[in-house]
């Protein structure tokens, strides 16, 4: 059985942990890199990105996690894509630079910062995608596939071993998601 690291400095990574343990992997709360030593895959969970940024600098993890990346999958929700984007505004921050996306933060604006939407599975049904204070992907890389669009920007995607959405799956009760990203250990 693979396990899956959950970030868990910030946000709302036991949501994670249970929706890996439902799909089949094995979960672990991940605060150094000794415990980041013993996954096969981690998880950014979504946050707040500036804080669990501020966190990850504290806790001297931000190069760890960076190697961690260059050799293994991350996944990252929300937050934790913002953190995995090579390119973040609104306002601008530090970033991972893993995946080959570029992304605003808090794109959808203050007054319509939380809703649940739809989204077409280009023929694989739909999904019931939580949106929480969400930054919109204005950029995706030649590399980078798009799973799943919501108003014509990319929520879920993916460049090789990595994966993002800007919606949490974690709150949903639909584990294809976790599933996709355990596939990719
Ligand atoms: N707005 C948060 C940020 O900019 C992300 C919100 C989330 O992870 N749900 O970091």
């Amino acid at each position: 059985m693979k396990t899956v690291g959950i970030l868990a400095l910030q946000g709302d990574f036991e949501a994670h942990a249970k929706a890996i343990e439902k799909a089949g992997g094995r979960a672990i709360e991940v605060r150094t890199r000794e415990e980041m030593s013993r996954c096969d895959g981690l998880i950014l969970p979504g946050g707040e990105s500036s804080t669990m940024l501020k966190l990850l600098e504290y806790e001297n993890l931000l190069d760890p996690l960076r190697a961690f990346g260059e050799r293994k999958p991350i996944y990252g929700t929300c937050a934790g894509a913002i953190l995995l984007a090579k390119e973040v505004t609104h306002p601008a921050q530090l970033s991972l630079g893993l995946m080959d996306i570029d992304v605003e933060r808090n794109g959808y604006g203050r007054q319509i910062d939380s809703r649940i939407a739809k989204l077409d599975l280009n023929g694989d049904g739909t999904f019931e995608a939580v949106f929480i204070r969400a930054p919109i992907i204005r950029r995706v890389g030649g590399d980078v596939r798009v799973l799943a669009k919501y108003n014509g920007d990319p929520v879920w995607a993916e460049q090789g071993r990595h994966m993002v959405t800007t919606f949490h799956p974690e709150l949903s009760d639909d584990g294809r998601v976790h599933r996709r990203f355990l596939e990719k250990l």
